[in-house]
This record gives C-alpha cells, structure tokens and sequence, in this order.
C-alpha cells in the first residue's frame, strides 16, 4: 500500500510538472505571438430569432501558433489573466473589432469580451474612447461582455467604471447567465443592458425539464427588467425553435454560423443579405 502510494504520487506529481511546463510554454510564447502581432479575431454572428437578421457579431480571440497550432482561447485567456498579458490582448482585439465593424451595415453590432482585470486601474475608459474615436465606429454599435466574476468585487472600481461605460453609450452584456454564484443579486446592484444565458443551459434543452424551465425564467426575467437576452450555443433546429417560442431575442451558435475571418464574415454578410 506504501507503495501504491509513492506511486500515486509520483504521478500526480509528474503530470503537475507537466501542466506547469505547459503553462510557461503558452506564457512565453503568447509574450511572442503578442509582440509580433501574430493573434487574430474570429467573428461570430448573432441573428434576431423573429427576424433571422444578423444584429451582432461577437470578436473572439485566436491564435495559430507555428509548431503548437491552435490554442484554444479557453486555455490562454486564463493565463494571459493571470500574467497580465490581457491588457494587450484585450486592447488589440477592442480596436481591431471597432475597426473592421466599421465597415459593416450600421444596424450590426460588435460585441468584445472583457475580464475582470480589466477593470483594474483606470485604464479601461480612455482605451474605449480611443478604439472608438480612431475607428469612427458610433458608439451606440458597441457592446460589451462581463462575466460575474467581475461583480464579485464590486467594492472596488468596477461599479463606476461600468456607470462610466455605460454613460458614453454603449451596452454592457452580462455573459455566461446563470453559471456564477449569486447571479440574481448583481442584477439588483447593476443595470445590465442584456443578459446572455449560458450555453450548458442550452445543450440539453430538449430533454431536460429544468433547463427548460431555468431558461425560460431567465428569459422573462430579462424582460421584466427591461434588458434584451441572447442564447449561446444553439446546435440544432430545435433549439432555435424552442428558444424562438419561449421569446429569447437573438441566437448565436454553430447552427447560425461558426466564428469566423474578418474577410469570411463579410462574405456571410453578403451571402445573407446583410451587406
Ligand atoms: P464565451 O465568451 O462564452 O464565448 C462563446 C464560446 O462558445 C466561444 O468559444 C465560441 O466559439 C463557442 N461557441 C459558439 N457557438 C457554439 C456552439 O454552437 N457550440 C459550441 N459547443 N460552442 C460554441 P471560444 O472562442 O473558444 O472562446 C472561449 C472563451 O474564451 C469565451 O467564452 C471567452 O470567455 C474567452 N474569450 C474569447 N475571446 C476573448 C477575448 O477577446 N477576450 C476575453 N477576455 N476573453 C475571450
Ligand atoms: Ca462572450
Ligand atoms: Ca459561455
Ligand atoms: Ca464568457
């Protein structure tokens, strides 16, 4: 049995050198990838469930590394938070996307994520009046995507510099809906201009009844408060038509169209009649 466990051990312990490993390779290659401009941004259209217009496109994160290939932004993000690195992903991927939606139908929106870190230090309002102000995209076209992790410490900062945002005009999403911890209480604290449910809601929609029954109270608690809502994750027909009649505003999801090139986008655009 003592040996079994000096085995486990050294297990666990060689599979945490090599999650350690892997973490100050993405580290230091992101470092990299950023100095040289190598990242890219996929866009990933939302469309009105009534309507079928596309209304949005939210920009997400890549990168294509030379030897690595993809790296999910689900594993860099994270680190690029905890380094720090995020202040430079973040700033690039907002004026970029405020500059390619620039050259998009005007009734089309560009949605960009934020993280909580962020919102440390002031210096997210003059980035945002920048992107804006050297693309020339309105502002009223802007929106953009917090997760709860961010209200979790409202004590700081980050209520004003939400009112601030707010202020200039543009929405302010609250994203992954009903994943967090206290949800409900940051909807008493914080007027949000949409809420995006989260996609494990969504997945099993047609066979779960609580899901169903969660995604519909989110929905018309969303009007209640005057806030539009979105679903994510939409894979299948059925979805789509289920979220249509329990009244979700927009869609997004493979089954509307993948994250996609700026040049690709732009071609769907066209192909679907919005440009
Ligand atoms: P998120 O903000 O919840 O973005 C939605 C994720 O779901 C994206 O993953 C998207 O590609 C994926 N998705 C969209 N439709 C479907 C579908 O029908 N089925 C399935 N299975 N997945 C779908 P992605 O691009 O890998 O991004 C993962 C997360 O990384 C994002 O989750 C977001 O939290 C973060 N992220 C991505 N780009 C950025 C960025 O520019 N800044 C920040 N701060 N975070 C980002
Ligand atoms: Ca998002
Ligand atoms: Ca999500
Ligand atoms: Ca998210």
């Amino acid at each position: 049995a003592k040996a079994d466990g000096r085995n486990r051990y050294r297990f666990f312990d060689s599979s945490l050198d090599a999650a350690a490993r892997r973490r100050s390779l993405i580290e230091r290659e992101l470092a990299l990838a950023i100095a040289e401009g190598t990242l890219d941004i996929n866009y990933q259209p939302l469309v009105d469930a009534q309507s079928r217009h596309i209304v949005c496109a939210e920009a997400l994160v890549r990168w294509s590394h030379p030897t690595l290939g993809a790296i999910s932004p689900g594993e860099f993000i994270p680190i690029a938070e905890e380094t720090g690195q995020i202040g430079a992903i973040g700033s690039f991927v907002l004026r970029q996307a405020c500059k390619d939606a620039v050259n998009w139908p005007a009734h089309i929106r560009i949605a960009v994520n934020l993280s909580s870190r962020q919102f440390l230090g002031p210096g997210l309002l003059p980035l945002v009046e920048s992107a804006l102000r050297q693309s020339g995209l309105p502002v009223n076209r802007l929106e953009l995507e917090v997760t709860e992790s961010l209200l979790m410490d409202m004590s700081s900062g980050v209520e004003g510099t939400l009112a601030a945002l707010s202020r200039l005009g543009l929405r302010i999403a609250l994203d992954d809906f009903g994943t967090g911890f206290s949800s409900l209480s940051y909807l008493r604290r914080y007027h949000f201009d949409k809420l995006k449910i989260d996609q494990s809601f969504i997945s099993d929609l047609e066979t779960n009844q609580d899901s169903r029954a969660i995604v519909e109270a989110i929905i018309n608690l969303a009007r209640d408060l005057r806030m539009s809502v979105a679903a994510e994750g939409i894979e299948t027909r059925a979805q789509f038509d289920m979220l249509r009649q329990l009244g979700c505003g927009e869609i997004q999801g493979y089954l509307v169209g993948r994250p996609m090139p700026v040049d690709r986008f732009e071609d769907y655009l066209r192909e679907n009649g919005s440009a």
